[in-house]
């Protein structure tokens, strides 16, 4: 079964439009763990998200606190929901700040809701809420998603694979244009940026996630020239940098992803599908939301995130790693998180 709740209980079936009634029914009644329940609806949202469109309401209205969705699973459930909804949320979130109110307007991601989240910011509302989950709140006009409504789930495969569209563990000198001075020592992944629907415009063919020889926690901003090479790298944020020599065995870990649409395939539990077997990450869809998301150095825009995947795509450090792209300054980020 695709579906593994954390709890322990098994799991109902979600096949039908009236599967995922039982489902609304249970979050109404209050009557199942919430935990229980979310690893349904991030099933449903990897599958038929179009099957929630006719209760985007009634949870709006009255069921979000017990919603245990994740934003980007409730990207896929509350997208585009009526104005209604949005209405509902902007008048919650003017009378009281709440971060599920926030979210479930960022997920609903219209013109309507854009314009009630920049509107919500520039009352007082909090904006780092909204830019943690990828959401920009320029000085004027509505807010801006920075991110891709569309989500490919990014499997590892180990082995040699030269003509790779997303390749794993290149040599550093296909990465950056001068290694000999440059911190990125460690190459994660390439991603051809064509096949992840929604992402920007951008001058070479893939973007580079790659790091420096820290095993803690930094951002590299780069840029991207048209051969895909970067140059200008720069180290920020870095925890204190690791005294022992950089010594990972460049051979390590070659091999290549493959980005698979969402579906009944994935394993959801713990309203994640982390534990499917060789899943490393998700490209496109919104960043993890646990942390700030880097601003482009140049224009200060927040940045376009391109991927997110475990540092266990090629081991080096621990924890996530994500890809941001600034498309206007041709800028990327790589970052280097923990788990929590
Ligand atoms: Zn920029």
């Amino acid at each position: 079964m695709p579906i593994e709740p954390v709890t322990g209980e098994p799991p109902i079936p979600v096949d039908s439009p009236e599967d995922v009634a039982v489902l609304v029914e249970h979050l109404a009644r209050g009557d199942r763990d919430p935990a229980w329940l979310g690893d349904h609806f991030a099933y449903l949202a990897g599958t038929r998200p179009q099957w929630f469109q006719p209760y985007q309401e009634q949870v709006v209205d009255g069921l979000l606190e017990r919603f245990e969705v994740a934003f980007d699973d409730q990207c896929q459930l509350l997208a585009g929901a009526p104005d209604a909804c949005v209405q509902t949320l902007a008048r919650r979130l003017r009378d009281s700040q709440d971060f599920h109110d926030a979210l479930a307007l960022s997920a609903i991601g219209t013109g309507a809701a854009l314009t009630a989240i920049a509107e919500d910011v520039r009352n007082g509302g909090d904006r780092e809420i909204y830019e943690d989950s990828g959401i920009r709140i320029p000085s004027t006009g509505p807010a801006e998603p920075r991110f891709s409504p569309h989500r490919r789930a990014v499997f590892l495969e180990p082995g040699d694979f030269p003509d790779a569209e997303h390749p794993v563990g290149l040599p550093i000198d296909r990465v950056v244009a001068d290694p000999s001075s440059s911190p990125v020592v460690w190459h994660y992944l390439s991603l051809r940026l064509a096949d992840v629907p929604g992402l920007p415009a951008w001058p070479a063919e893939r973007a580079h996630l790659a790091a420096p020889a820290s095993t803690g926690r930094w951002t590299v901003f780069a840029e991207s020239g048209a051969d895909g090479r970067y140059h200008g790298e720069q180290v920020v944020d870095e925890d204190e940098p690791d005294d022992d020599e950089f010594t990972d065995e460049p051979d390590f870990g070659r091999g290549r992803v493959l980005l698979r649409p969402y579906g009944p395939d994935l394993v959801y539990s713990n309203g994640h599908v982390h534990t499917t077997p060789g899943l490393v990450g998700t490209a496109g869809g919104p960043p993890i939301g646990l942390y700030p998301n880097p601003s482009c150095p140049s224009c200060k825009r927040l940045m376009f995130h391109a991927v997110t995947v475990s540092s266990m795509v090629r081991e080096h450090g621990d924890g996530p790693r994500s890809l941001y792209l600034c498309e206007d300054c041709q800028t990327v980020a790589m970052t280097a998180t923990g788990w929590n």
